[in-house]
């Protein structure tokens, strides 16, 4: 099923349903940054460096996502670059941990 979630601030994205907490059932929450270049002087040089933007005056467009439980704040442990890249990786967590019957 795909869904689309919106957040403020950001440009809505489309992705799979996310299953629920492996660990404790509790809702999946996307969490998402997006990122731009900027030049830092490091010693005598300038390097580019990236950077996470926090505020802009238009929607942003991520390109970090990643997926928490909203109780136990469990995380998918790795950031991806779309949403579905995100949702697959916590769902593909999920199947994992059910087969084997881990308990955090
Ligand atoms: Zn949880």
């Amino acid at each position: 099923m795909r869904i689309t979630i919106e957040k403020p601030g950001y440009v809505s994205v489309e992705c799979d349903a996310p299953l629920p907490c492996p660990f404790c059932g509790g809702a999946a929450e996307l969490r998402q940054l997006a990122h731009t270049t900027t030049s830092r002087k490091v010693g005598k040089k300038w390097e580019t460096v990236r950077v996470c933007i926090f505020a802009a005056s238009t929607p942003l467009s991520s390109d970090t996502f990643w997926f928490a439980c909203c109780q136990c704040n469990a995380t998918t442990g790795k950031h991806c670059d779309t949403a579905q890249g995100a949702v697959e990786f916590w769902n593909r967590r999920h199947a994992a941990s059910s087969a084997e019957g881990q308990v955090p």
